[in-house]
């Protein structure tokens, strides 16, 4: 538009009229405005809605990947864009296709029953139990277990394999039907569960009313302090309403009558905690060492201080212009680049940074579901794992970063070709 046309037309954005601004939302822990940017990814589609050929023509919806911080309590969050039913009821994601994610859960069983001397008198239950992958080793040691699943194609797979499932939301409402069946845990788990609850003060409520007087809960969730230091913005996305630091997770937990008494730092995930809670009237167990510590390291890190959080987008931006260089010049020279693993984190990745079948040829995965399908937003066909060693390409770019070393080894053969892995986080770079 020409100076001339523009000032004979009235500015629509001028001081007399209001700027369009967004409802402001509030925090889902503590309630205060959230006024403040953490990153923001734009627009993304849900990140496990793999797409079947004759959906590609179709609309597909994208919702904003706007996260926030929360100024009070330091929750880092996502707004609820989209229903958890719409989410979770149908869900692709089958814990038992990770070897490496299977392990941990039989080290976390061993770990649990000499640690807290659960016996065949004991309750376990475990709150998004997924496909069985985790309670199947309690019940093969005899101890009663009760998985909580709400996908009801995944919790078919756990009850076929022996373990009792409640296809079921977990929170306050569930938690006192089970209390009134007589049910209540001496040990109850949730993996990668408490990001992706909306009603975050109802699932911890929950908690509260199902743990036995003694009972302890075990919560493991990506650590936000390893998100940020390591530039894993991929693992935002739609099914992940928060981003947990301790500091943050200690309040939630402390507003509904629980008291953390242990920490673990574990490698899972790129990263995560394992929080372990009690009844605040429970004085049978105290606070462990390392929990002060790393609350001491989380408040000299930043992790109470706003210019921690606002540093971390340009860090983002920085990334992905590092991945783009490398697939631009990989291009150039007319090399061939796959990728391995169809993981949800992957799909953020490939959103935001706008890599389609331009860069990435396709793309492979363990999981059968996927097998014949679409990536969502960028339409990057799924094949098995065998389609690598039929295309050979150059580059093989690893999705899944936090299983590299156990996707390297089971690609060892690739080498046989002169085949390199890319591992885009937390900066791309190359292992032959
Ligand atoms: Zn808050």
């Amino acid at each position: 538009m020409g100076a001339a046309g523009k000032s004979a037309m009235t500015n629509p954005l001028s001081d007399s009229t209001p700027a369009p601004t967004r409802a402001q939302p509030a925090c889902r822990a503590c309630g205060a405005p959230l006024a403040h940017t953490f990153v923001d990814l734009g627009m993304s589609p849900l990140c496990e809605s793999f797409l079947r050929p004759d959906q590609l023509n179709q609309v597909e919806p994208f919702y904003p990947l706007h996260v926030l911080v929360c100024d009070r309590c330091w929750l880092v969050q996502l707004q609820e864009y989209v229903s958890r039913e719409e989410i979770f009821t149908e869900y692709a994601y089958f814990s038992s296709y990770s070897d490496s994610w299977l392990a941990h859960a039989e080290r976390y069983t061993q770990q649990m029953i000499d640690r807290f001397g659960l016996t065949a008198d004991s309750q376990v239950m475990e709150v998004a139990s997924n496909d069985g992958y985790l309670l199947q080793y309690f019940v093969k040691r005899g101890i009663p277990v009760l998985g909580i699943e709400p996908a009801a194609n995944v919790a078919a797979v756990a009850i076929g394999k022996g373990v009792p499932t409640l296809v079921k939301f977990f929170g306050q409402e569930t938690a006192r039907d089970l209390v009134a069946q007589g049910k209540r845990a001496d040990l109850v788990a949730g993996n990668n569960v408490l990001a992706q609850v909306n009603d975050l003060n109802d699932f911890v409520a929950g908690l509260k009313i199902v743990l036995a007087p003694h009972g302890v809960a075990t919560i493991e969730f990506p650590h936000l302090m390893r998100l940020v230091a390591e530039n894993q913005y991929d693992t935002i996305y739609h099914e992940h309403f928060s981003y947990f630091s301790l500091v943050a997770v200690e309040r939630v937990f402390a507003a509904h009558g629980l008291t953390l008494f242990d920490v673990e730092e574990l490698p899972t995930h790129g990263g995560s905690l394992r929080i372990y809670a009690r009844h605040r009237e429970d004085g049978t167990r105290a606070q462990t060492e390392r929990l002060t510590a790393l609350r001491t390291r989380e408040r000299d890190a930043g992790l109470e201080d706003l210019a921690y959080y606002r540093s971390f987008a340009e860090q983002v931006r920085e990334t992905k212009r590092k991945l783009l260089e490398f697939l631009i010049c990989a291009k150039r020279q007319g090399k061939s680049v796959a990728g391995y693993g169809a993981p949800g984190k992957g799909n953020t990745m490939l959103n935001y940074c706008g890599i389609r079948t331009d860069f990435l040829d396709y793309t492979v995965d363990r999981n059968p579901y996927k097998h014949g399908r679409f990536c969502p937003g960028t339409h990057i066909p799924i094949y098995p794992p065998e389609r690598i060693r039929e295309t050979r390409p150059d580059y093989v770019l690893i999705l899944p970063w936090n299983l590299k070393h156990e996707i390297m080894a089971q690609l060892a053969y690739i080498r046989e070709w002169g085949g390199q892995f890319v591992i885009p986080i937390p900066e791309v770079h190359v292992v032959s």
